[in-house]
């Protein structure tokens, strides 16, 4: 007997029908022998209908009552396919988070989960029953309800994989695995049969947004295996386990792209010690994630240093850097917000040479323009202008024959 946890996005819980659908799936686990928990997110858009609802009343809702309220999303979606399951003549039981002891921190909007008492969930498992739990939710020590930012019902499900030591996680979505690129883009993008967490990591922070970055990292730190599937068609996904040396013969697994990027340029800024410290330690008070950074040496003494930040945080970190230039007496900031980021990522890279080379190659013979470069141990980034994003992502992938399932 395994012990398997299910999650359901909100699109796989949509309506009534889909719902009975999913009730399918989780009997089917449990008809093999298993035991079976299953986290469902808020039906369809729910959550963003509830924030709506909020914002009609003012543009600052107090995050407390905005947890109070967006946690009610899940708790439709729990009841209803518990209905579904019973209908089927299945012991099932619903669960809110705070019910089944998600103790998380007080950041509201935005909690981390700190602790599972996992006794309440086992002991319904003994009694052979199916237990659902609402993702994306917890409680605080101070029994106040919380939740875990957008799509945090993915990290609930990892969550909970690893407090009951789980054989899987399986996670339903809408598409069936995780893809070489972005299949809108690249239409022949190949899926993959496995990945490793720090590819997942990179492709989920790059903009794939297949997995919550937060439960991969929870998934890598407790070694859980996740299997991203499906909940429309049976095919199998692709597993997100713990690096091999043969992935490693793989030298790129994927192209990713993030069109959420802005860039900020400083302009004559004094060449002295101190001054990098003083743009960005301003900037990271402000909570503004600074992603890339170049620092240009020009003349007389003065430099530039261009960095990027995510769309929604420019208007902020504009402000921060036109302060901070007038400070330290730089000339001009200027800003760009038509950029996008394209990256390959791949465990192989570590050791393969060239892979830099063959990404700017494939950029150089469509005349796209790098404008900024960033690198990691299994990462190349580069920042391009938005409008190129297709076209670089189209000829990173072919230039890598990422179509083809291959070893190097
Ligand atoms: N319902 C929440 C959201 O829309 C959580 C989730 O879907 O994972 O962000
Ligand atoms: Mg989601």
């Amino acid at each position: 007997m395994a012990l398997v946890v299910q999650k359901f996005g909100g699109s796989s819980v949509a309506d009534p029908d889909r719902i009975r659908h999913v009730a399918k799936l989780v009997t089917r686990e449990y008809d093999r022998g298993n035991q079976v928990v299953v986290v469902v997110s808020a039906m369809g858009k729910t959550t963003d209908k509830l924030l709506e609802l909020a914002h009609q009343i003012t543009d600052n809702p107090d995050p407390r009552e905005i947890d109070m309220l967006i946690s009610t999303g899940e708790q439709i979606s729990i009841a209803m396919l518990a209905i579904a399951i019973q209908s089927m003549g299945y012991p099932a039981k619903s669960f809110t988070g705070p019910q089944v002891g998600i103790i998380t921190d007080n950041a509201h909007r935005k909690a981390k989960i700190v602790h599972i008492n996992d006794e309440k969930i086992r002991a319904e498992l003994e009694k052979g029953r199916i237990v659902i739990v609402a993702g994306f939710q917890g409680m605080t020590m101070d029994n106040e309800i919380t939740t875990l930012g957008r799509g945090g019902s993915d990290t609930t499900a990892v969550a909970l994989a690893a407090a009951l030591k789980a054989d899987v996680c399986d996670i339903y979505t809408d598409v069936d695995g995780v893809y070489t690129a972005d299949p809108r883009i690249v239409p022949n993008a190949r899926k993959l049969e496995r990945i490793s967490y720090d590819e997942m990591l990179e492709l989920a922070s790059l903009g794939a947004k297949v997995l919550h970055s937060r439960s991969v990292e929870f998934a890598k730190n407790y070694n859980v295996p996740i299997h991203v599937r499906s909940s429309f068609v049976d095919v199998p996904g692709t597993m997100v386990v713990k690096e091999v040396k043969e992935m490693e013969d793989i030298v790129v697994s994927g192209v990713a792209y993030n069109r959420n990027e802005a860039k900020i340029s400083i302009l004559g800024v004094p060449d002295r010690p101190g001054i990098a410290a003083e743009v960005f330690g301003a900037l990271g008070a402000k909570n503004i994630v600074v992603d890339m950074i170049i620092q240009n040496v020009g003349a007389n003494g003065l430099n530039d240093i261009s960095f990027t930040v995510s769309k929604e945080d420019l208007a902020q970190a504009l402000e921060v850097a036109r302060e901070v230039a007038q400070r330290i007496g730089a000339k001009d900031v200027v800003s760009d917000s038509k950029i996008a980021k394209v990256s390959v990522v791949g465990v192989g890279m570590k050791s393969h040479a060239n892979v830099a080379g063959t990404m700017f190659r494939a950029l150089a013979k469509n005349g796209i323009n790098i404008e900024m470069i960033s690198t990691s141990e299994i990462k190349i980034s580069c920042v391009i202008r938005e409008e190129d994003v297709d076209k670089a992502v189209q000829a990173i992938h072919e230039e890598f024959e990422l179509s083809e399932a291959k070893n190097a």
